[in-house]
């Protein structure tokens, strides 16, 4: 596997040239999202500029290329996710409306006294929408715990299934601590207890070859804007069988197939979940980052972001008073941490003022927090553009701050 070329990455990253207070930005907040490649640009902008016209609802050359575009989109993705069947991708406007979707949907064949299992580490999109749906149809939430390096705890897991578990929604990746979970291990739990499983594949997208056919995942749910592409639009993979079980989880133009004041009757998969216009530009504009992680290959993408990791770690540890949330083996580019007792958003001003972005806070994540005994950290995290060059960059004014901030 040949080494990620950076210097040629980041020249298709506009934004990466910006300077902030006088000083190259470093952008180390890829975890909130990542900044856009030029053939996603260049994709949204021609969107509006010379072909915007409604999909699937003309017999114009302008509305025909248009749906042209966003059923090619559905079928890329569809291959990338390693799926069997285009019908099962369905395009939302990102991770949170994926799993409401889900959460609404496949809820309501759930009755009172069904159990959902959640885990500690998800984000809060990953929290209450199930809390919703709970609360509506009297379901029991049970929550996987984990050890101080952040690892679930798999026997936990395992004992809380049983003949009530309906499903288990899991984060591939912990936005905070950068675990990666064994998702595949789980799913293979959570079928033998007759569960679904839903994966929330925010921050595992852009970062691991997902094949949700390998994992045998149910239903698997991602950002576009995590991934180099645009925002405000998600997708969810959904096994078929479940997908046509469950009912529509919006009404109006689009998921249907006739509509009378007798009964209306829907489209089917995959336009019965994807009420009224789509952001259509958006999607078209998806695909080319699609084909630019497939272009770069997310492996080397991923070995890249593991050595960056692993570069930054051991000298971000040798800084005095650092405190790192989040060290189990094999995790992701994703670093938590605190400087002594020092408030996250004190050290996020100090980098920003010196060009750095990190992430400050509870993450969206307060459970978490909670479990950790902190109300927020500073989160720094990798992506494809990132050197290290910038990694000795963020250790230098970690350094330089550290002793203000004691
Ligand atoms: N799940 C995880 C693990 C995330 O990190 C995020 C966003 O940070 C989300 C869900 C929500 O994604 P979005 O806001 O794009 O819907």
């Amino acid at each position: 596997m040949t080494a990620l070329d950076t210097a040629d990455i980041r020249r298709q990253f506009p934004a990466l040239s910006r300077k902030i207070y006088g000083h190259e930005l470093i952008y180390l907040d890829n975890t909130a999202t990542t900044q856009t490649p030029s053939p996603v640009i260049d994709a949204i902008r021609d969107g509006y500029l010379d072909s915007k016209a409604n999909v699937h609802r003309g017999v114009h050359t302008l509305s025909q290329e248009a749906t042209a575009r966003q059923e090619a989109t559905r079928e890329l993705v569809a291959r990338y996710l390693g799926a069997d069947d285009s019908a099962e991708v369905i395009f939302t406007r990102g991770t949170t409306e994926s799993i409401n979707l889900v959460a609404s949907s496949y809820g309501a064949l759930m009755n009172e006294g069904d159990e959902i299992v959640l885990t500690v580490m998800e984000h809060h999109s990953n929290i209450v929408p199930w809390q919703l749906i709970a609360e509506r149809r009297g379901l029991k939430i049970r929550v996987v715990g984990m050890d101080d390096r952040g690892v679930l705890d798999l026997d936990a897991f395992r004992s809380m299934l049983n003949e009530r578990t309906r499903i288990v929604a899991v984060t591939h990746v912990s936005n905070v601590l950068g675990t990666v979970n064994p998702v595949a291990e789980m799913i293979a739990e959570a079928h033998k207890a007759g569960a679904a499983v839903l994966v929330d594949g925010a921050q595992a997208i852009a970062h691991t070859k997902v094949d949700v056919k390998a994992l045998d995942a149910d239903f698997y749910a991602f950002s576009s804007h995590k991934m180099y592409g645009p925002c405000g639009i998600g997708v969810l993979y959904g096994r078929r069988e479940l997908l046509e079980k469950m009912p529509p989880y919006q009404g109006g133009g689009e998921m249907i197939k006739t509509v009378s004041f007798g009964g209306t009757v829907f489209a089917d998969l995959p336009f019965k979940f994807e009420a009224g216009t789509p952001d259509f530009v958006g999607i078209a504009a998806l695909a080319k980052a699609v084909e630019w992680l497939e272009a770069t290959g997310v492996e080397r993408i991923a070995a890249h972001e593991e050595q960056l990791l692993e570069y930054t770690t051991e000298r971000m540890a040798e800084i005095e008073g650092m405190r790192i949330f989040g060290t189990a083996p094999g995790k992701s580019a994703i670093i938590s941490f605190l400087i002594g007792n020092a408030h996250s958003y004190d050290t996020g001003l100090l980098l920003d003022k010196l060009g750095i972005a990190v992430r400050t806070g509870h993450h969206c994540a307060q459970p978490l927090m909670e479990r950790l005994g902190v109300s927020g950290t500073v989160r720094a995290s990798m992506a494809a553009y990132n050197t290290f060059e910038e990694a000795d960059a963020f250790i230098g004014a970690l350094r330089r701050i550290a002793p203000m901030l004691a």
